[in-house]
């Protein structure tokens, strides 16, 4: 036995199997590679589902970290601390937004934002107690709490888990028609992800965010952008809805917002919406404590400039190219460097394809049975992405 096998026995015989994990026990990472405990190099083309979106460890943020490890890490929101501020100032202004709410996981952030919008359906729109009704979509990732997985269309993140929230009028994604349909006079939100990333990175049709902004505008209901994963620079915009210059209501951040280093989210939103919070009705222990503020502070410095948005426009161009006329794939969809790759039927599976690319040096992760995602760390190079493809046709063809 080698140190991984013990290693990945270790891990099964003590943790819960709610993940299905490749064959690979990683060790280090630097930049868009990572190494295991043998040595072996791979291309890390997940990049944590766009957390590592600035890539392993860049110099920056493990810097910005640092610093913030020497001073002071928690402090909880009893007390102000000297990095929040600076944090929720620099946020609220990439974000166009009066302010923002700092949680720590994704989940939390669109947790939070149910919470915001159904007591903005209560206070500011009239809905009677109790009533009010947010629409998502078929398809759907929002997270893993209970409430969360209750509007979930994937069986195997629902069943068991039992009994479910309420209030939630799940309706096709890109389906203009049955959103409308959908909103009634107690809809307080509709809660979308401006791509579908856990679907297989699913853009909607052109103009479609647009025409859901509209339906909201018509209708007095709150837009709800969870930008958790296309968020921070992934699709070549500050926000996947930039491409169609919509503006939300309420972004929805997480992920890269941590720079790969510590668990951070957000809420950013107006006053109209933000203030339904007062002192006592919402909370976090660890929201906003100074180590993430620190990190997400310099997250917020390296997009501000715009680099990091147009290098994801440029390498995501450069990726279509070379996925372009693949054999043994169905379709292609590519959002800035980010892709879903569907594998044509008869050939291997997405999970094979992944398994096969691994040992070749190509770490990415299936999605569903026939979808490939990736998404690779926006500080790869062009030649990286090149050996990634031909890696992942290999992969793909035998
Ligand atoms: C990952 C993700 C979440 C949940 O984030 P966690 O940090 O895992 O709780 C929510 N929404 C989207 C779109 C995501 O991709």
């Amino acid at each position: 036995m080698n140190r991984a096998s013990d290693l990945t026995a270790l891990e099964h015989r003590y943790g819960a199997h709610n993940y299905h994990p490749l064959p690979v026990v990683l060790a280090e990472g630097e930049g868009a590679w990572v190494t295991d405990t043998e040595g072996n190099r791979y291309l890390d083309w997940l990049a944590a589902y766009s957390a590592l979106n600035f890539g392993h460890r860049h110099p920056r943020l493990v810097a910005a970290a640092k610093a913030q490890l020497d001073r002071l890490t928690l402090a909880s929101r009893a007390f102000r601390t000297d990095a929040l501020g600076p944090f929720l100032s620099a946020l609220a202004e990439l974000c166009g937004k009066d302010a923002v709410l700092p949680m720590n996981t994704g989940a939390e952030a669109v947790e939070t934002a149910i919470k915001a919008a159904r007591k903005w359906g209560y206070t500011r729109k009239g809905v009677a107690a109790g009533n009010a009704r947010i629409a998502v979509f078929d398809g759907n990732f929002h997270g893993r709490t209970t409430t969360i997985v209750g509007f979930s269309s994937d069986p195997d993140s629902r069943e068991g888990f039992g009994p479910f929230a309420g209030g939630f009028d799940s309706v096709p994604y890109g389906d203009i028609d049955a959103l409308g349909a959908a909103i009634g006079p107690d809809t307080v939100a509709v809660l979308i992800e401006p791509v579908q990333g856990e679907a297989g990175v699913i853009v909607p049709p052109a103009g479609y965010l647009r025409a859901v902004r509209e339906a909201c505008d018509a209708n007095g209901v709150l837009m709800i952008a969870d930008e958790i994963q296309s968020g921070l620079a992934r699709t070549g915009h500050t926000f996947a809805c930039d491409r169609e210059q919509v503006v939300p209501d309420v972004y929805l951040l997480g992920k890269a917002l941590g720079g790969g280093i510590v668990p951070v989210s957000a809420v950013a939103a107006d006053r109209e919406v933000m203030d339904v919070f007062t002192p006592g009705t919402h909370g976090s222990t660890f929201g906003g404590n100074p180590l993430a503020a620190a990190v997400g502070t310099e997250v917020v410095a390296m997009l501000a400039t715009g680099e990091w948005q147009a290098r994801a426009l440029e390498l995501g161009e450069h990726l279509e190219g070379a996925l372009t006329g693949i054999e043994g794939v169905d379709e292609v969809r590519v959002c800035g460097l980010w892709a879903g790759i569907d594998l044509a039927a008869g050939g291997p599976t997405a999970r094979e394809v992944c398994e096969r690319a691994a040992r070749m040096g190509l770490l990415c992760k299936e999605t569903h049975d026939r979808t490939v995602r990736v998404a690779p760390p926006l500080v790869i190079e062009p030649d990286e992405i090149d050996r990634g493809v031909a890696i992942l046709e290999q992969a793909i063809g035998g």
